[in-house]
Parts: C-alpha cells; structure tokens; sequence
C-alpha cells in the first residue's frame, strides 16, 4: 500500500488475483504508473485509452496496463519478466514492416507502434526478433502473452541449465 497518499490504484479482485500470482506486488505497480506518467514514457491504445508502461527498478521488468479515472488509476493487468529486452545499435537499423501492432501508439513521440526487426542484446549475443516497437525512440512492446510465453519458456530454460 502506498503510504504517501499519492496514488489511488483500483483493480478488480480478479486483477488482484493475478497479481498475486504474478508474485507483483502493489508497490511494484505504483512505481510503473508514478515513472510513466512523470515521464511521460508510456504507449496509449488509440482504441481503448489505455496505457501501457514498464519499469525496470532490479532485475525484473514490470509491465502495466493501466487507465486514468478521475484520480484514480485502474489497472487491468501487469505482468513481469526477467530477461533484459534492450536493442542493440539504432533504430534505424531496424528492419520495419510497415504493420501497424495494435493500436498502441508512443506517447513521446506520438507515432504508432510498427511491427519491426529489432536487434535484441542478450547476454553476449545479438539476435534480430520482430517485435513491435516506436522507431521514434525505440520503445520495445513486449506484450502478456509474449512475456508469459515465450519469454517466461526461456527464462526457464535458461535456469534449468
Ligand atoms: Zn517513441
């Protein structure tokens, strides 16, 4: 619970429950929003008005979806994932496809997020992935189902080694 008062975060008890086992905890959540809207760094869907927003406080990246109501602020869903997605080199080596994903558009630079090839660093490799991202500022999407996928597979193998 947020002790400071700042930040009113609402959810369904279903919501709550997938936090939980998600293992993120409120705290976790609050500190996406407060940096996403500080900073402004953040991806609104054109469609539904909500925004997206990731944080990487250690060694676990934190996404949240999330929407303003009043002073209040309403999560639908968060979800984490250990592998540090970072690109390597510019955007401009990006392959792009031209494909819109979603309708998730970058706040910053107020372009639509694109379907792309990325150049992901992991470790000491790089390796091209087609992810959707903002060629404006290289804002990387990784979405649930690709975090709780594929993501969270490797991971694990990684670990089983
Ligand atoms: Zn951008």
């Amino acid at each position: 619970m947020s002790d400071d008062g700042q930040l009113q975060v609402q959810m369904t008890d279903e919501v709550r429950q997938l936090l939980q086992e998600r293992m993120i905890l409120l705290d976790d959540v609050e500190r996406v929003i407060l940096q996403a809207e500080g900073t402004g760094r953040k991806l609104i869907n054109q469609a539904t008005g909500r925004f997206l927003a990731s944080l990487r406080p250690k060694a676990v990246t934190f996404w949240v979806e999330y929407s303003r109501e009043g002073e209040e602020y309403r999560v639908h869903t968060a979800y984490s994932h250990r592998m540090v997605m970072k690109s390597s080199g510019t955007t401009a080596e990006w392959e792009k496809t031209g494909k819109a994903a979603g309708d998730w558009t970058c706040n910053q630079c107020g372009i639509p997020i694109e379907e792309q090839t990325v150049r992901l660093q992991y470790m000491q490799s790089i390796f091209p992935i087609k992810l959707p991202a903002c060629s404006g500022c290289g804002f990387i999407l990784i979405d649930e189902e690709l975090a709780t996928g594929k993501v969270a597979e490797a991971e694990q193998a990684l670990e089983d080694k």
